[in-house]
C-alpha cells in the first residue's frame, strides 16, 4: 500500500465516525442549484459542529467557518472549500528544516512518556534506513531502564546500531558517546531518545538543553531537529504539553504518534493552527513500518474522501 492509502487507513476512525455526517452536510450544501447560493446559518453552524467534533479545535474552526462563509462560492462546493482552508492553514507553516549538509545529522526526539517517543525513534530509524540512509539510534533515557530495554528491542528490528549507557548514567555523556560513534563509523543521523519525565519539569528541561549544549558543541549546528512526539488520543491536552517543550526544548517539528487510535483526526489541523509547527511524521500503528511522512495534501484528501 502507497504512502496515500496508509494514511487514509491511519485515518479511518475519523472518517467512519464522521463521514456520513459530512457527506450529508456537503450533499445538501453542494446539490445542483446550491452551489451558486450563499451558504445558510444551519449548514455553517453544522459545519462548525462536525469540525470541532474531528477535534480541530475551537480556534481552527472559527477561522475555516468565517473564510468560507465570506468567500464568494463561485460554483465551488463546500466540500473543495473547506479542503482548501484547511490546506491554507498547513501551508502557512514554516517548512521542515534542512535535512542534511551536516553529518551525522542529529535529531532529538522528546515528548512526555507515554505518547509514543520510543517506538517513534526504532520507527524513524527503519524509515531512514530503507531510504538508504545509515542512522545510529542513542538511548538518552538513562532514567527508565524499561525504556532503554525497549529501544534496544526496537533497534534489533530496524537492524539499527544503538548506543546506550548505564542505568543513570549522564544522558549528555551517552549523547556524546553516540555522536563520537557516529562520525567514526560514518553514520548520517543520530536519532537521540531523550527522558520524558524526571523528579521535576525544570529537571528535564535542563537535561534537555546539556544535551543539546553537547551536540551543538560536537556537530556544528546540533540538534538539527527537535522533534516532539504528541499522542494523537489526547487530543487538545496535548497542545498543553507541547507549549512546554516547545519554549524549552527548541521543537522544530510534530511527529503525531496514534493517528489510527482515535476518531478525532482533527487534531493535525489544531496542532498546526495553535502551534504553527509542521507535522513531519504520523503514526499509524505499532508496527515498524507505521510511521510515515506527513503531508497537508494527501491528510486533507484522505479526511474528506467522498464515500458516496
Ligand atoms: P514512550 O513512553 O513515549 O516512549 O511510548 P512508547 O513508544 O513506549 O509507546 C507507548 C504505547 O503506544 C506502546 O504500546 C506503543 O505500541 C503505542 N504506540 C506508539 N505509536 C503508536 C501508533 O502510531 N499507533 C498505535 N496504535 N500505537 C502506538
Amino acid at each position: 500500500m502507497g504512502i496515500v492509502g496508509r494514511l487514509s487507513e491511519g485515518l479511518s476512525r475519523t472518517t467512519q465516525h464522521l463521514v456520513r455526517r459530512f457527506d450529508e452536510l456537503f450533499s445538501r450544501a453542494d446539490a445542483p442549484g446550491q452551489r451558486s447560493r450563499s451558504l445558510d446559518v444551519d449548514t455553517l453552524d453544522a459545519l462548525e459542529e462536525l469540525l470541532i467534533m474531528a477535534d480541530v479545535g475551537l480556534a481552527a474552526t472559527a477561522r475555516i467557518v468565517a473564510a468560507v462563509k465570506a468567500r464568494p462560492r463561485g460554483g465551488l462546493s463546500l466540500r473543495d472549500l473547506v479542503k482548501d482552508e484547511i490546506r491554507a492553514i498547513f501551508a502557512g507553516l514554516p517548512s521542515a528544516p534542512p535535512a542534511n549538509g551536516y553529518a551525522p545529522k542529529v535529531v532529538l526526539v522528546v515528548g512526555v512518556n507515554g505518547t509514543g517517543k520510543t517506538t517513534t525513534v526504532g520507527k524513524l530509524a527503519a524509515l531512514l534506513k530503507a531510504s538508504g540512509g545509515r542512522p545510529l539510534i542513542c538511548a538518552a533515557d538513562t532514567f527508565r531502564a524499561a525504556a532503554v530495554e525497549q529501544l534496544d528491542i526496537w533497534a534489533g528490528r530496524a537492524g539499527v546500531e544503538i548506543v546506550r549507557g548505564r542505568e543513570g548514567a549522564d544522558p549528555a555523556a551517552v549523547v556524546y558517546d553516540a555522536i563520537a560513534s557516529g562520525k567514526a563509523k560514518g553514520r548520517d543521523a543520530v536519532l537521540i531518545d531523550t527522558a520524558g519525565r524526571l523528579h521535576t519539569r525544570v529537571n528535564l528541561m535542563q537535561e534537555l538543553d546539556k544535551i543539546r549544549r553537547v551536540a551543538a558543541r560536537e556537530v556544528k549546528g546540533a540538534p538539527h531537529e527537535v522533534l516532539l512526539v504528541l499522542d494523537a488520543t489526547v487530543g487538545q491536552n496535548g497542545l498543553a504539553q507541547a507549549r512546554e517543550f516547545m519554549s524549552a526544548a527548541g521543537v522544530t517539528g510534530i511527529v503525531l504518534a496514534k493517528l489510527d487510535g482515535t476518531a478525532k483526526g482533527g487534531i493535525a489541523v489544531a496542532i498546526a493552527y495553535d502551534l504553527k509547527l509542521p507535522i513531519q511524521y504520523v503514526g499509524v500503528g505499532e508496527g515498524i513500518e507505521d510511521l510515515i511522512p506527513f503531508s497537508a495534501d494527501e491528510y486533507v484528501d484522505a479526511l474528506f474522501e467522498e464515500k458516496w
